[in-house]
């Protein structure tokens, strides 16, 4: 795909939403680290539904601790993989008092060392808790940047790094946001909605559905 249409298809996606930003519901740094950690092969209602029982009672690494192992999960057991999930938490809590004087770092290193947490999670605390040019890229965003042509790659970190590559810095904040929105709602995994997508004359997938 060209450098031309790139940026047309940027401006219809930003036109169409100026503000994007993360449909997990946080209100700090360390809400939105532990609704990320829970999104994990999860939906971000499903973890919106457990955190809105769970940030009343427990949203610092201290209260979240002084719950404890179990007491997490009583409020993240509707969520997969929630064993593993409650003790990462539990896990993060502690290196967050410990080493980060219970803040979440601002430091990808130090974000990549905490429990449960990778470059992908790492990348979306930067960007939107912090406000860094980071481009994560999940499920939804590598099937798009394939599908479409925008930023193919055989992986997520190539096609993460093509589009720190290709995407304008104007567009670099909000990209990640643009682009999940649009695999999670148009262009969508079983059957892509290409009869009303905005960027259907631009996209280069050969398979298109109008049904
Ligand atoms: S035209 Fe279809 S395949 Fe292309 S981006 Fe839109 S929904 Fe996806």
């Amino acid at each position: 795909m060209n450098k031309e249409k790139r940026g047309e298809i940027l401006r219809r996606l930003r036109d169409a939403n100026p503000h994007p930003t993360t449909e997990l519901r946080f209100e700090t740094p360390f809400e939105l680290l532990i609704a990320v950690l829970l999104s994990a092969q999860a939906t971000d209602v499903s973890v919106n539904k457990a955190t809105a029982k769970l940030y009343p009672v427990a949203n610092t690494p201290e209260a979240l601790l002084a719950l404890g192992v179990d007491g997490v999960k009583d409020y993240i057991r509707t969520i997969g993989l929630f064993n593993s999930k409650a003790e990462n938490i539990i896990k993060t809590c502690r290196i967050l008092l410990d080493k980060h004087q219970g803040q979440v770092p601002e430091n990808r290193e130090a974000l990549e060392a905490l429990p449960g947490v990778g470059r992908k999670t790492a990348n979306v605390v930067l960007n939107t808790a912090f406000g860094w040019p980071t481009i994560a890229v999940d499920t939804h965003i590598f099937r798009v940047c394939n599908r479409t042509g925008f930023a193919p790659g055989k992986n997520v970190d190539t096609v993460e790094e093509k589009l720190l590559k290709v995407v304008p810095a104007e567009f670099k904040i909000d990209c990640h946001h643009w682009l999940i929105l649009h695999g999670r709602y148009t262009c969508i995994a079983r059957k892509p909605r290409c009869g009303s997508c905005l960027i259907e004359d631009l996209c280069e997938f050969g398979d298109k559905v109008y049904a």
